[in-house]
C-alpha cells in the first residue's frame, strides 16, 4: 500500500485557498483502497511564523474542525497534532546532522526573507529566525517518520520534497536504507486560489476568504473580490480574473463553460459576484453545522486528535529506536 501525508500550517484560520487545496483533496483520497493517509496540524511549523500561543490553539481547533466537518474520517486515517509526536523533534536533529548548510541556504522561503533584507539594504539575515532556516528539515522529519511515499504539494513546496529526498538519501547512505525517498504529488488539476487582493490566498497575507465564514460575511468578502472597471454589459476577460478562478475551483466544468459565456456577455460584477456566492455557500453550507458542533466540543476534537497521536507514534515510536540504534544513541524506550 501506498503511504500519503498532508500537512496544514497552524497559523491561522483555515481559508478556501486551503479546502480547495488540501483539504477536499485528502478527504477524497483518503476514501481510495489502498492508501494509509497521515494528515497532520503543523503546529511546530506555526512557531516559525507565530509567537501567539492563543492563536495557534485556536488555530489547531479551526483547522481540526474543518477537516472534520470536509468529512475526513479519524478510523481511517492517522489524523493528529505534530507536536503530539515527540519523535519528530529528534528526528529533526538526526535529519539536521545529516544537511548541507549550503541546500539549506538555497530554499526558496529562506532565500525570498534574505532578498527582502538585500532589497532593503539592511543585513542579509536581519530578523530571520534559524527557525525559518531549518524549516526544510523539519519537514523532512515529518514526512520520513512515516516513510511516505507521496506528498501532495503545490508547485512552491517541490523544492522542499527534493531536499526531504536529498537528506534522506544521505542518512541511508551513511547509516543504511532506513528511508523511502519522498516524492511529490503536483496534482495538476488543483488550483492555486488567488486572495481577495489578486496575490495567493494565503494566511500570510491577510487576504483570505475563511472557509466556514457565516453566510453574510462570506457574501461581503466576495463582493470585496478585486476586479477591474468594466460597467455591466461590457465583455469581461476570464484570464487573470480572481473571481473567476475561484467559481471554476468549485463550479464543474459545464457550470464554468456557462460563467466563461456570461463573461464574454457582459455580466455584471455584482451579478458574477452573486453567482459565485451561490456556488461555494452551495458546497460548504452542508458542513456548516459539523464544523460548529466541532468548534463548541473542543474535548471531543482533542480526543480525535489524541487518538490519532497514539496511532501515528505506533509507527513513530519503534522506527526512532531503530534510528537511535543505527546512529549509535543508546536506547530510551
Ligand atoms: P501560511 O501562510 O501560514 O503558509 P497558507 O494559508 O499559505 O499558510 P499552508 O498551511 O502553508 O497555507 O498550506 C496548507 C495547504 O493548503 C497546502 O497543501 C497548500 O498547498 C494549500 N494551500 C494554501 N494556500 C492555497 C491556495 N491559495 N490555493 C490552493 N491551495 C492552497
Amino acid at each position: 500500500s501506498s503511504r500519503v501525508l498532508t500537512g496544514i500550517t497552524t497559523s491561522g484560520t483555515p481559508h478556501l485557498g486551503n479546502y480547495v487545496g488540501s483539504i477536499r483533496p485528502s478527504v477524497r483520497a483518503s476514501l481510495a483502497p489502498g492508501v494509509e493517509s497521515f494528515y497532520f496540524l503543523a503546529d511546530y511549523h506555526a512557531l516559525i511564523k507565530i509567537d501567539d500561543p492563543a492563536r495557534i490553539q485556536r488555530s489547531t481547533l479551526e483547522i481540526a474542525a474543518s477537516w472534520l466537518a470536509a468529512g475526513l474520517d479519524p478510523n481511517r486515517v492517522a489524523f493528529y497534532r505534530q507536536s503530539d509526536i515527540p519523535e519528530i523533534p529528534e528526528l529533526t536533529w538526526l535529519l539536521t546532522c545529516m544537511s548541507a548548510k549550503g541546500m539549506l541556504n538555497r530554499a526558496h522561503a529562506y532565500k525570498a526573507s534574505v532578498d527582502k533584507n538585500l532589497a532593503a539594504q539592511a543585513d542579509p539575515d536581519a530578523d530571520i529566525s534559524a527557525g525559518l532556516f531549518m524549516y526544510p528539515v523539519l519537514m523532512a522529519a515529518d514526512i520520513v517518520m512515516f516513510n511516505a511515499h507521496k506528498v501532495p504539494v503545490g508547485r512552491d513546496q517541490i523544492q522542499h520534497i527534493e531536499m526531504a529526498r536529498d537528506i534522506a538519501q544521505r542518512f541511508n547512505h551513511v547509516y543504511g536504507e532506513h528511508f523511502v525517498l519522498p516524492e511529490a504529488l503536483i496534482e495538476e488539476s488543483v488550483a492555486t486560489l488567488p486572495g481577495l487582493d489578486g496575490r495567493k490566498m494565503s494566511k500570510s497575507y491577510d487576504n483570505t476568504i475563511p472557509l466556514f465564514t457565516p453566510r453574510a460575511e462570506l457574501r461581503k468578502l466576495i463582493a470585496g473580490i478585486l476586479t477591474d472597471s468594466r460597467a455591466p454589459g461590457e465583455p469581461k476577460d476570464t484570464e487573470g480574473s480572481a473571481l473567476f478562478q475561484i467559481y471554476q475551483a468549485f463550479a464543474s466544468e459545464a457550470e464554468t463553460t456557462s460563467l466563461r459565456q456570461a463573461y464574454a456577455d457582459g455580466i455584471a460584477w455584482g451579478d458574477a459576484k452573486q453567482v459565485l456566492f451561490e456556488r461555494i455557500d452551495r458546497e460548504i453550507a452542508p458542513m456548516r453545522q459539523a464544523y460548529q458542533s466541532y468548534m463548541d466540543n473542543p474535548g471531543q476534537v482533542e480526543d480525535i486528535l489524541l487518538a490519532g497521536a497514539a496511532k501515528a507514534r505506533q509507527t513513530a515510536t519503534p522506527f526512532i529506536a531503530k534510528l537511535r540504534h543505527a546512529v549509535g544513541l543508546r536506547d530510551l524506550r
